[in-house]
């Protein structure tokens, strides 16, 4: 089997739908995730006057903004992939400036790096 390049006409408009569905996707779960903790805020203002319960109170809201962020953070790799998609540099390693594979890309959307030189940062990060 033939490796198409993401130039291919094709690809690119998978990649646009699949970016899409994920941005729509995340866009929710923050939607989601931001309403879950205004009632977790809500609860808590409401038991205030309960310590013992607003302390256990005050880890969830920081657990359910951590997760908001991390949300919040994938959106925006997703629209900054969809920008890239546009002005023709997605899909390029930003390290070896070799054409990532479409495969990669479709199963996760906002990488920047081809496998291997993902692997290579990864493994000097440790
Ligand atoms: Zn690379």
């Amino acid at each position: 089997m033939m490796t198409t390049v993401v130039g291919d006409a094709v690809d690119r408009a998978r990649l646009a739908v699949a970016l899409l569905d994920r941005l729509e996707q995340v866009t929710s779960e923050h939607e989601d995730q931001l309403i879950r903790l205004a009632e977790l805020r809500h609860a808590r203002s409401a038991h205030a006057a309960d310590t013992a319960e607003s302390s256990g109170n005050a880890t969830d809201i920081d657990n359910e903004e951590k997760v908001a962020r991390s949300l919040e953070h994938r959106r925006d790799q997703i629209i900054k992939a969809l920008a890239r998609l546009r002005d023709g540099t997605y899909g390029t390693c930003a390290a070896c400036r070799q054409p990532i594979a479409p495969e990669r890309l479709l199963a996760s959307p906002a990488a920047t790096h081809c496998v291997m030189c993902q692997s290579a940062a990864e493994r000097r990060m440790r």
